[in-house]
């Protein structure tokens, strides 16, 4: 019998999710496809705020990776909006053409970002905060510098703020209130996260109504307040609020009001026809937090599997901002709660303030700034209306003393707590489903629970109810992860094992580092593999087969990929140098390439933006035919040595920095390392080439080299620190060599040099490979050894020309006495 078809309109949140519960129920049901209007997979969206502030990657979000989609058979159409549904002939269509039947359609397309009608708001540099295109473009705005401002200081403006001022913006949050977050927060609690943000950076000026966005040149240059006052700014947020996206909705002629109008069981005006997520209305209320929506989804898998669920009756909801050292936490309601009483604990000393709203013996609501650790159990008393009067008098000190203080030992609460109460609210799971997970899938570790159930995988905040289920469910058999974190969730050993395993053991492949170390997947995940393919080439140069499908898509195409999905490739130009010829090569590819914009980079190269993928062979044979390379300049590997003109051409330049900068890039080039390798040369103390906030910096003086080490200029702001003095160039590539070898041997993947040197020391590794001349030596060898048998793909081999990588070692032995200081 042909299968029903379900389509979903929306591969965000909500759509997936259910199309997860209804594949738990029933996995041969449906035949299902589902359409994104954005052109990427299902990623959890509440964790595009760490993404901003740079403390996660895109990678680290996705919820369902393509894997997901073809085990479970379902149809994923990307970057394809739905643009019309025919109710009749139940059909949509999506606004390529495509054309696709159902028997029961799903609308899971969320919010709109309200754009407020202000004059200006069409200028460039104006954004919103909704989806990844919107935190790309913040973040390139933050790393062109400048200045921010954003309007509305809810949980995502502040978020958005927080992001922003952590990537090195001055960031200015614009409310129309007198109170941060006014409909979770009391003035109390506004107060002071006023004050933790501005300690983060973060400018707020409440009370403020906008009037207009200036802006010259079609850009945004600042934001006029009704009071007269003009905040500079290169970059606005809004983030005033959203709005339930009814467009579709209303277009096929369904029942909306502030957003679709659904039962209790997420079914539209239309019974073939579904709604859940944020675009929905039931009961009257619309919802922008993910909590409701699980609960949502859950009722609308149960509908459509023809279970007999209790359907949705709505829901309370609880905030948490995320902003890292920034605890605050609001549930139920807080004001305007007739014959409420407040329980207000304040603790000057350490920032923090709690506020509970009781009434009639049951709590109505809970405000928590600077330690939010009961919040879950606040919220699960609200929700649960349970009768306090007994344990009013210890209340507001938490659970912990709450419960001890009623004789229980604190681990016998979480043993309390009904199946049905909800230990995860950002991904809502109830501590039944743990201990169902934990006991049914075996599972021994905070990890398996996260990969399994997603509890705890999102802000982190029920870490600790989780690791309690754990102990409660496994009992000794259970371990708090004190020691160093496992690599992935594949396995439990650290990098540090993995890496002295795959030497001791000669472990020479992928799936035999997996079968002896035991790993828990079949192919490892996108965490481990890309590392696990850099162990084994450092480990076995010239025997392990470099895997290029184990990298990351930068690494793979040697072009970086574009927000609009097309490439930028840098030609080398070692050392900074570059020539006529080489300039007009560069320039006849651009035109012949029709390449939108050509850019100079803050490593003195070129960049050539918004190449097609198509394009990408054509151009880097054009460039090769000029002598340039482009391969790795993208890569875990030397992106480039930045020079100054040295003596050449500076009065004060004492020695050849270019000359230097041209043969440390062409000797490095080439080698993997665990992560991005700058250098720089600056020919004098002026420094000009800022040598010294790069991962290895080299300050020319009278007498010879400084070697510098540990710098970085990124998301973190670090000077290097002198490793040694040596009198001669030969000298100063020896030892910068043997550091490079040195740091790809034992750091552990995607570390950078400063914070591998953080766990070495910098004594460890002046020892290494100052101290140690025979090491030194050793690691050298090591090093051109690697050089000599480096491995890249078809297409960077055509990108390297005639340069090899390593080709200009300087010497096969290298001086032992060297004059370090
Ligand atoms: C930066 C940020 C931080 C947040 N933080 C939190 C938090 O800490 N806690 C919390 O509970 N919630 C938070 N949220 C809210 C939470 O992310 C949303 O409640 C949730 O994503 C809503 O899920 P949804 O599926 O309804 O909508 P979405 O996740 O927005 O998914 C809807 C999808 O439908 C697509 N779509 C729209 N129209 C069409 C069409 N015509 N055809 C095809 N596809 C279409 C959209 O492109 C989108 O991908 C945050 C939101 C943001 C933006």
């Amino acid at each position: 019998m042909a299968k029903e078809r379900l389509v979903v309109i929306g591969n965000g949140m909500a759509g997936c999710r259910t199309l997860e519960e209804v594949i738990k129920r029933d996995p041969d049901r449906y035949a299902i496809t589902i359409f994104g209007a954005e052109p990427r997979l299902n990623y959890d969206r509440i964790m595009l705020s760490p993404v901003l502030s740079g403390e996660k990657a895109f990678a680290d979000i996705v919820l369902n990776d393509s894997d997901w989609y073809d085990r479970n058979v379902v149809a994923l159409h990307t970057g394809r909006p739905v643009r019309r549904i025919d109710r009749e002939a139940k059909v949509v269509f999506a606004e390529d053409g495509l054309q696709v039947g159902y028997d029961k359609l799903i609308l899971a397309v969320g919010s709109d970002p309200i754009r407020l009608p202000l004059p200006g708001a069409e200028l460039d540099g104006v954004v919103t905060f909704r989806d990844l295109d919107d935190v790309n473009a913040m973040i390139a705005a933050a790393d062109a510098g400048g200045r921010a401002v954003v309007i509305g200081g809810g949980l995502l403006g502040l978020e958005a703020a927080y992001g922003l001022a952590r990537r090195g913006m001055k960031a200015t949050v614009v409310h129309l209130m007198d109170v941060l977050m006014e409909r979770q927060l009391d003035t109390a609690a506004g107060h002071l996260l006023c004050e933790a943000l501005a300690e983060k950076g973060v400018t707020t000026i409440l009370g403020a109504d906008s009037e207009a966005i200036l802006g010259a040149k079609g850009r945004v240059k600042g934001l006029k307040l009704k009071d007269g006052r003009v905040i500079p700014c290169t970059l606005l947020v809004m983030a005033v609020g959203i709005r339930p996206n009814r467009a579709l909705a209303q277009a096929a002629e369904l029942k909306t009001f502030r957003g679709v109008v659904v039962d209790d069981h997420m079914r539209t005006s239309d019974p073939a026809i579904f709604a859940v997520g944020e675009c929905v209305e039931h009961r009257g209320a619309v919802y922008g937090l993910v909590a409701p929506i699980w609960e949502m989804c859950r009722a609308l898998a149960d509908a459509l599997t023809d279970e007999d669920g209790p359907g949705y009756a709505g829901s309370v909801s609880s905030t948490r901002l995320k902003v890292s050292g920034v605890d605050v936490f609001s549930a139920g309601r807080f004001s305007g709660v007739e014959g409420g009483e407040d329980l207000v604990f304040r603790d000057a000393a350490r920032g923090v303030y709690k506020r509970l709203i009781l009434k009639n013996g049951k709590v109505e609501g809970a405000v928590l700034f600077g330690d939010a650790t009961d919040g879950q159990w606040y919220f699960d008393l609200i929700r649960g209306g349970e009768d306090i009067a007994e344990r009013r008098d210890c209340l507001i000190f938490g659970q912990a003393v709450t419960e001890s203080l009623a004789g229980m030992d604190p681990s016998s609460a979480v043993a309390a707590m009904a199946d049905t109460q909800e230990i995860c609210g950002c991904n809502g799971i109830c501590k039944g489903q743990i201990v169902g997970a934990i006991t049914a899938g075996g599972l021994s570790g905070l990890d398996d629970v996260r990969a399994v159930t997603k509890a705890s995988a999102s802000c982190g905040s029920c870490t600790p109810l989780v690791e309690q289920l754990l102990k409660l469910t496994l009992g000794d058999g259970f371990k708090v992860q004190t020691g160093p974190k496992p690599m992935c969730k594949c396995t439990h050993r650290p990098h540090a094992e993995v890496r002295a395993r795959i030497v001791d053991d000669s472990l020479m492949s992928m799936p035999a580092v997996m079968q002896a170390l035991e790993w828990t997947t079949p192919d490892g995940c996108s965490s481990c593999r890309p590392a696990l393919n850099f162990y084994l080439l450092c480990a076995w140069p010239g025997v392990y087969v470099d895997d290029a499908q184990s990298r990351f898509v930068n690494e793979r195409v040697h072009a970086n990929i574009q927000k609009d999905g097309t490439y930028s490739v840098v030609p080398r130009m070692w050392g900074g140098m570059t020539s006529p010829k080489e300039l007009r090569a560069i320039a006849d590819v651009a035109e012949k390439f029709a390449i939108p914009a050509v850019k100079v980079t803050g490593g003195q190269r070129i960049d050539l933006l918004g190449v097609k993928k198509d394009d990408l062979p054509g151009v880097w044979a054009d460039l090769n035919a000029a002598g340039m390379v482009s391969g790795h300049a993208y890569a875990k590997g030397l992106r480039t040595v930045k020079t100054c003109v040295g003596t050449d051409w500076c009065r004060f330049g004492t020695q050849d920095s270019t000359g230097l900068g041209i043969k440390l890039e062409k000797f490095l080039w080439g080698s993997w390392t665990p992560a991005k390798v700058k250098l720089a040369v600056s020919g004098c103390p002026r420094n000009c080439a800022e040598a010294t906030c790069k991962d290895i910096g080299v300050i020319c003086v009278d007498s010879g080299y400084e070697i510098h080490i540990g710098g970085a200029a990124g998301l973190e702001i670090k000077g290097t620190v002198v490793l040694t003095r040596v009198a001669s160039e030969a000298e100063a590539m020896a030892i910068i060599a043997a550091v490079i070898q040195f740091y790809r041997e034992d750091a552990w993947y995607l570390e950078r040099i400063h914070k591998w040197m953080g766990r070495v020391g910098l004594a460890g590794i002046a020892a290494a490979v100052v101290d140690d001349t025979m090491n030194r030596q050793a690691l050298y060898d090591r090093f051109v050894i690697s050089q000599a048998t480096a491995q890249t793909d078809p297409w960077a081999a055509r990108a390297m020309g005639g340069v090899q990588a390593g080709e200009f070692a300087p010497m096969a032995t290298i001086p032992l006495g060297m004059a370090a200081e």
